[in-house]
């Protein structure tokens, strides 16, 4: 346990409902949980027996608590363009934003990532990923910029470091402008594991291996990136059967399904989790649930781009990982994470009828579906005693929700407000406020970041 952890002070929730997430379900209609030392150190029925010496103790009725949410996909640099190509397929939307993305740099992208980052704590995520593939020749060190910001926020973050090595004269979707050189990604990533990646239980940073896509990554370097992650023992992610146009891709270049190519690359195994896979077959759901492959699910990401409705419910059943997405927020401009346990449930169920889906199950894709994505099911995704203390407090009982009798339906159906969240035991939200960094500046930030990407006199 780190000293900063250590020295966070105790906090005793009381009178709350208590959502554990755990295998059984548990949940304790007025019970309490302890955060010590950033650890959980107690869960159960009524008020806490023994609290800490020193502890503060927190009246939470009327509250709901919740492990923390764990983001599984996300492009913070794209909080800076929003907005865009709002009517374009997943290609157009992806050929009219490149040229744009190819300006980003060291400081855009902390700007960007800053408040992304915040908003999405205030949205109930205490673990972020993010899928970062766009690093110009001369935007300096992006992977740690978002890392800065990531540190200044105080969320868990794990960050992938992606890639493009495919451009448009090679038959790629990308220009050239974009794409980087196969050797210098290898070893750009390699770099960015040893610098950063921490393996240690309550790591606060972990680096993903990440190229981008089938149409904009060639697939000897999507091959040497598995090799790569494996030989360090760190994760992989990419996009994978987002749309109908990448399978037509892929069965033109390739011969096969995005999921047969990602197989046939050694891309499927309990190591890898994939985002968005909304064009599966019955037989590739199946391969998913038999090698333990995870899925990052971005329901409002794959509307706003009409993308289609994942088989979540197919892969559930089958047994495989699927966790909740945002995806970049040029693609959901409303970016809170909370808002993904909603639209879950509804893109279930107009795929697959009202049984598709429960609100529980929504709950835990958000929560222990992305932990066993990113492969932290052991410390992060349910309130046990002995994991981490990232702790999500919803205001149940206020205009939005009063009334409701069952606090996840109102998590997840209606309109839950966020009271506190805490990452290791420290608070990163109080009475719904964010208290690690001013938001009114963040914004400033974000808006002149914005205003230099499109070229235009930044935002006063
Ligand atoms: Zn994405």
């Amino acid at each position: 346990m780190s000293e900063a952890l250590a020295q966070a002070p105790a906090v005793v929730l009381d009178g709350c409902h208590v959502a554990t997430v755990d295998a059984s379900g548990t949940e304790h209609a007025s019970g309490h949980v302890v955060l010590e030392g950033g650890r959980v150190t107690a869960v159960g029925r009524g008020s806490a027996p023994n609290p800490p010496p020193g502890a503060t103790t927190i009246d939470a009725t009327g509250c709901l608590v919740t492990p923390g949410l764990v983001n599984t996909h996300h492009h913070l640099y794209q909080w800076i363009t929003r907005g865009l190509a709002q009517d374009s397929t997943l290609f157009g939307w992806l050929t009219t934003l490149y040229p744009i993305w190819a300006r980003i740099d060291a400081d855009t992208v902390q700007a960007s990532a800053a408040a992304n980052l915040a908003w999405l704590a205030l949205s109930g995520c205490t673990t972020s990923t993010d899928h970062h593939y766009v690093f110009p020749d001369a935007g300096g060190d992006c992977l740690a910029a978002e890392i800065a910001a990531a540190t200044q926020i105080g969320v868990r973050f794990q960050p992938a470091r992606g890639s493009m090595d495919l451009g448009a004269s090679q038959g790629g979707l990308p220009p050239d402008s974009v794409v980087e050189d196969r050797d210098a990604i290898l070893a750009a990533t390699e770099a960015a594991i040893d610098t950063w990646h921490d393996p240690s239980f309550d790591a606060m940073t972990r680096i993903v291996v990440a190229p981008c896509s089938p149409f904009s990554v060639t697939p000897g370097l999507t091959r040497d990136a598995a090799g790569l992650a494996r030989r360090k023992g760190v994760r992989l992610h990419t996009h994978l059967a987002e749309t109908l146009d990448e399978e037509t891709f892929c069965r033109e270049q390739f011969g096969m399904t995005p999921a047969e190519y990602a197989e046939d690359l050694g891309w499927l195994g309990p190591d890898v989790w994939l985002a968005h896979c909304v064009h599966l077959s019955d037989a590739a759901v199946a391969r998913f649930a038999a090698t333990g492959t995870g899925v990052a699910h971005c329901p409002t990401s794959n509307g706003r781009l009409g993308a289609g409705a994942a088989p979540t419910a197919a892969l559930l059943g089958a047994g495989a990982p699927v966790g909740l997405g945002v995806d970049g927020a040029a693609s959901n401009e409303s970016g809170r994470m909370v808002d993904e346990l909603h639209q879950a449930l509804l893109v279930a169920r107009m795929r697959g009828g009202p049984d598709a889906l429960t609100a529980r199950q929504a709950l835990s894709m958000a929560t222990m579906g992305g932990a066993r994505c990113i492969g932290r099911e052991q410390e992060l995704g349910s309130l046990e005693v002995g994991k981490l203390a990232d702790v999500a407090v919803w205001r149940v009982d206020a205009l939005a929700g009063a009334g409701i009798e069952d606090p996840v339906a109102t998590l997840v159906l209606g309109a839950p407000a966020l009271e506190h969240l805490y990452v290791g035991g420290r608070p990163v939200v109080t009475g719904g406020a964010l208290v690690t960094a001013d938001t009114a500046q963040l914004a400033k930030d974000a808006a002149r970041a914005a205003a230099t990407l499109r070229e235009a006199p930044a935002w006063t």
